[in-house]
């Protein structure tokens, strides 16, 4: 996908803040925080959201989300939300799927 924002940070044509990176995953974090530490984990390949994803994404899906309390850790946060915005009716702004993680500072309200 040539216009595809993470795609271009995953082929490093776009800087980002890397936090991590192997084979098949990358996580960066949120060019517009929404907690003091916010980042997202990206899968490399081009899946659109988790609405496109099928049986031969389970391994990767299950890779990502458990990226998700290790990086957290890492990042130091005790707490962290998760989100995963599909679809524009989701609220999805970038069509190569990716999971938040946010957290830090005070508990996060419940909505
Ligand atoms: P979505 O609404 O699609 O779930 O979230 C997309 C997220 O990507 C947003 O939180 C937005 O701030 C973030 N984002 C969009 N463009 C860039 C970018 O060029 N660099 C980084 N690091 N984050 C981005
Ligand atoms: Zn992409």
């Amino acid at each position: 996908m040539t216009d595809c924002i993470f795609c271009k940070i995953i082929k490093g044509e776009i800087n980002a803040s890397l936090i991590y990176e192997d084979e098949e995953v990358i996580a960066f974090n949120d060019i517009r925080p929404i907690a003091p530490v916010h980042f997202l984990i990206v899968p490399k390949q081009h899946v659109v959201s988790l609405a496109e994803c099928s049986p031969s994404e389970q391994r990767l899906l299950g890779k990502i989300l458990l990226l998700a309390p290790q990086l957290a850790s890492e990042l130091g946060l005790k707490g962290f939300r998760t989100m995963i915005n599909t679809g524009r009716e989701g609220g999805q702004e970038v069509f190569h799927l990716h999971v938040h993680v946010f957290g830090g500072g005070e508990a996060l309200p419940k909505t």
